[in-house]
């Protein structure tokens, strides 16, 4: 016999991998989609396993988005190009975030298509390549949001009630809290998206949650510790002083979101208390530009030092005299000829497309030049060779000798650590706790990960794996 009740779980994406964030919680045969994010790495490898979608519409009852990052939101035009009518759910800041980036995406996608073909005819190759969705899909998608903030259950099925809490990883970010009720029985379901950090700027800490029973935890960073902020500004002042003193540039390709407004805060403190002279600095993408205003009408995701900086002393934490927002392309050709010092703040951040590809090719040969990563770089990525140091690297189908050098500063990321989240865990009550599925992490990160809640004391952890279901008690 059936139990009365049956609660399934199962990963399309972000199972033994960063990216592609596709998690489906089956209630008695009804699916909850939580984010329907894009897979990112290489080109050919990543529009494969986007295209092949694996996911029925017509059995999702609803769909949730934890955060607008790009491999959390970035394919939920599929889901209504393929049909979907439902509603997806997200907070506010979240709702305007992904909205940027899916048409950001979508204009991306349309760009790459033009640019194959011309490369494709050249050569007098055959070209069949189709965007997998366009702006009318991404439009339509942002059409079907609903929006609720933090800590205001709603709804949104058949004895299934979500409630949002800050994740503390970007703005608008939440932990998708999931409650189902059935013949007197409640079942908690927690999903972090990506968990965040403590003390981050701009946004407030990652939430205490209510004691979930199963709790589908992120491990990007499974089995690494971040610098602490205080000599990650230390060492950025130092690189700062490096370029003064070189008249050099630093490229730092930062996501759009969050990391490029944390950047200009970070730098905005640094000139405040004059650990680094006051040296232009150019935000090169459209996309952080409009970021940066979403984050300006977002205050109820700030953190009580913005608040008081942005609303009682209406000082603006996202601009400053020596910071200028470069939109059009010929303010950006302009930066080519740009003399340092001089920092260019560009994206995308794992340098796969975008204007930080030309500042690259532009500068990768320069001694003087520094390319400060600052976040995380996926495998098969041109940050993640850049990362590890390649001498000689491809950028728009072209061979580069670097001669720039290269800095890594991993105190800024969004992601928890792995102590950090094993504190995070120390903060909930984990009483009622019956497993913890792993998602979105590498395999190293994710065994060694594992191994460290065992020792916590978390036995019942799993890696979880492609398509595999698991079953709630
Ligand atoms: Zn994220």
């Amino acid at each position: 016999m059936l139990p009365s009740m049956a609660i399934n779980f199962y990963s399309l994406g972000a199972a033994g991998e960063v990216t592609g964030s596709k998690h489906v919680m089956e209630v008695d045969g009804k699916s909850y989609l939580i984010d329907c994010g894009a897979f990112q790495g290489s080109r050919a490898e990543a529009d494969r396993k986007n295209r092949d979608f694996g996911i029925p519409v017509d059995k999702i009852e609803a769909a949730v988005l934890t955060h607008g990052h790009f491999d959390h939101c970035g394919m939920l035009p599929m889901l209504t190009k393929g049909g979907y009518k439902g509603n997806i759910y997200a907070t506010p800041a979240t709702r305007d975030l992904a909205s940027l980036v899916m048409m950001d995406s979508a204009r991306i996608q349309a760009h790459d298509a033009e640019y194959l073909r011309f490369r494709a005819n050249r050569k007098g190759e055959n070209f069949d390549w189709k965007p997998l969705y366009n702006e009318q899909d991404a439009v339509k998608a942002t059409g079907q949001m609903v929006t609720t903030s933090y800590n205001r259950p709603i709804w949104i099925g058949d004895g299934v009630k979500l409630e949002f809490f800050d994740a503390g990883h970007i703005l608008g970010s939440a932990f998708a809290y999931l409650t189902v009720t059935k013949d007197g029985k409640e079942t908690r379901v927690a999903y972090t998206g990506d968990l965040g950090r403590k003390n981050k700027p701009i946004i407030r800490d990652p939430s205490v949650i209510p004691a979930p029973d199963y709790l589908v935890l992120e491990s990007t960073y499974g089995d690494r510790r971040h610098e602490s902020t205080d000599d990650a500004l230390e060492k950025l002042a130092d690189i700062v002083g490096r370029a003064v003193r070189d008249r050099g540039r630093i490229i730092i390709p930062a996501f759009a979101i969050e990391r490029t407004q944390e950047l200009v805060y970070y730098f905005h403190m640094l000139v405040d208390s004059g650990a680094i002279p006051e040296i232009p600095i150019y935000v090169d993408s459209p996309m952080a530009t409009n970021a940066t205003t979403i984050f300006q009408v977002h205050p109820e995701c700030y953190d009580e030092e913005t608040n008081k900086a942005f609303i009682r002393h209406h000082k603006n934490p996202f601009g400053f005299n020596s910071l200028h927002f470069t939109t059009s392309v010929d303010e950006s050709k302009a930066l080519n000829n740009l003399k340092g010092p001089a920092i260019i703040i560009s994206a995308d951040g794992m340098c796969e497309a975008g204007r930080i590809q030309h500042h690259l090719v532009n500068s990768i040969g320069d001694p003087f030049t520094t390319i400060l990563i600052v976040g995380y770089m996926a495998e098969h990525t041109l940050g993640r060779r850049l990362r590890d140091g390649e001498r000689e690297v491809k950028i728009h189908g072209e061979w580069f000798k670097r001669k720039a050098n290269v800095e890594a500063i991993d105190a800024f990321s969004a992601h928890a650590d792995y102590q950090e989240a094993g504190e995070w865990l120390d903060s909930i009550d984990t009483s009622r706790l019956k497993k913890i599925m792993l998602v979105h992490g590498e395999g190293k990160a994710q065994t060694s990960f594992k191994d460290y809640l065992a020792k916590k004391g978390f036995k019942d952890v799993d890696i979880v794996q492609y398509g595999k279901t698991y079953e709630a008690e």
